[in-house]
């Protein structure tokens, strides 16, 4: 089948939806690659999609009934790697969008791995801890048949932590004997790998350097403002500042700080281990979250939620370069916007890939019963962000493409080449 085929009309059709918006990016790849028709077909849809209903026992004895999924995109490259959400708007469609995202990314950063990803439609911030863990236990039990080792390995995501995997890995261990690698971000305590709560924010800020690099520009001279200040966010102010960034603007859901001569996050953090939040840092001006996307900036980093930059806001940006922080946070219209103006957006399959950089670390680690100092992981992952983004500059140079479509093309060639080899079509 000619990858070119009604090309056109599902670039349209499926920009519609989360996953159909990766499915367009990715068919429009394989039109660049002339990749086979066939491979096409086998990544517009899921290898796999378990959704299944979870009954949990809630603390006022009364029963309910939660949805929970697992899909598993493509394993060409090795077994399925990706986190578990729970959100109150974690359905199908957006697990599936995701778990695509995650076989490219693995794909993109070289990792053994395909892509999957998991989600509970729940909100964990109603639930008390005892609701959560018998969430967390019918979940692991209800999919534990497609999990392993070598098969599928889940990891945290929105609304779950290392708690989390804690509880998923006690799950399956019970069924299954004790088996710490069939999770990562787990605790340290129970063989999670050290460097793993700062490896994503570590990663942007590495891309942040390298960037700096390629422009010939010095640290001190780029004014950054970064959306978010949770584990990503918070992560990339630290190892940005340290870097000799300027960080001229934050922000997390209760509101901004913006200080043009720059910030000092050492004090941030202070502030916010007692505020709870950024907002009403004293030596700075309040910004809202609206406001500081469109703030002058060189470096606009969105570090918070998916969405954020879209065909509303995109023609008011007034950064150099767009740093994808988050999943998913300039939309397709966004990101047209932004290429037509000439603004770069790094993207997020590259910029925050170092989370699970270091969660393939931690499988490794367990499989081989040894544990990395820190220092290794931080040294194991700049040089692996440090490849792959230069791998994918040079790209862009030699194709005249954008950084997101450079970054599809390295990953969907590998992802296709696999499916060759194995034989799947
Ligand atoms: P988090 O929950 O720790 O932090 C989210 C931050 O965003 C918080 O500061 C919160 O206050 C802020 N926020 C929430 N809603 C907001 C809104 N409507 N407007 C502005 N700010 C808002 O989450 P995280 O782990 O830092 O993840 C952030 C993003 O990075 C997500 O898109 C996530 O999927 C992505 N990501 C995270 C990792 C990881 O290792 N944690 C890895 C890859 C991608």
């Amino acid at each position: 089948m000619a990858t070119s085929t009604a090309t056109a009309k599902a670039l349209t059709d499926e920009k519609r939806s989360p996953s159909g918006a990766i499915v367009a990016s990715m068919i429009e790849s394989a039109g660049r690659l002339k990749l086979d028709g066939e491979v096409v077909e086998l990544l517009r849809t899921s290898w796999r999609e378990i959704h299944t209903q979870l009954p949990v026992r809630m603390d006022n004895k009364k029963l309910r009934i939660f949805e929970g999924y697992r899909v598993q995109h493509n394993g060409a490259r090795g077994p399925y790697k990706g986190g578990v959400r729970f959100h109150p708007r974690a359905d199908l469609d957006e697990v599936r969008a995701l778990a695509m995202l995650m076989t490219y990314k693995c794909a993109l950063m070289d990792l053994p791995f395909g892509g999957a990803k998991g989600g509970v439609m729940c909100d964990p911030v109603r639930m008390s801890e005892t609701e959560l863990n018998r969430l967390t236990r019918a979940y692991t039990q209800h999919i534990g048949m497609l999990l392993g080792v070598n098969r599928d390995i889940p990891a945290p995501d929105m609304g779950t932590n290392a708690q989390t995997m804690a509880w998923m890995m006690d799950a399956y261990g019970q069924r299954y004997g004790y088996t710490p690698g069939i999770v990562t971000g787990k605790p340290v305590d129970l063989g999670g790998s050290f460097g793993r709560d700062q490896a994503t924010g570590r990663g942007v800020a590495t891309c942040m350097r390298e960037y700096a690099r390629l422009e010939g520009t010095n640290p001190a001279d780029i004014r950054v403002a970064i959306q978010g200040y949770g584990n990503v966010g918070s992560w990339v102010c630290r190892v940005a500042s340290e870097l000799g960034f300027r960080i001229i603007a934050v922000s997390d859901v209760k509101g901004g700080i913006h200080n043009p001569a720059g910030i000092d996050i050492a004090a941030v953090d202070r502030w916010f281990s007692v505020a709870g939040s950024v907002a009403g840092f004293p030596e700075a001006e309040p910004i809202t979250n609206e406001q500081i996307l469109e703030v002058d900036c060189d470096y606009l980093v969105p570090a918070a939620v998916e969405e954020v930059i879209t065909g509303e806001n995109a023609g008011a940006i007034r950064a150099r370069i767009v740093i994808e922080a988050a999943n998913h946070p300039v939309t397709p219209s966004g990101d047209a916007i932004l290429a037509e103006r000439g603004i770069p957006v790094l993207p997020d399959v590259l910029v925050n890939a170092g989370g699970v950089t270091v969660s393939y670390f931690e499988w490794t680690q367990n499989i081989q019963q040894f544990r990395w100092s820190l220092e290794r992981v931080n040294q194991e992952l700049e040089s692996r962000m440090v490849t792959v983004f230069n791998d994918l500059m040079s790209r862009v140079a030699r194709d005249g493409t954008r950084p997101r479509q450079a970054a599809f093309d390295i990953a969907l060639e590998r992802v296709g080449r696999a499916i060759m080899l194995r034989g799947f079509v």
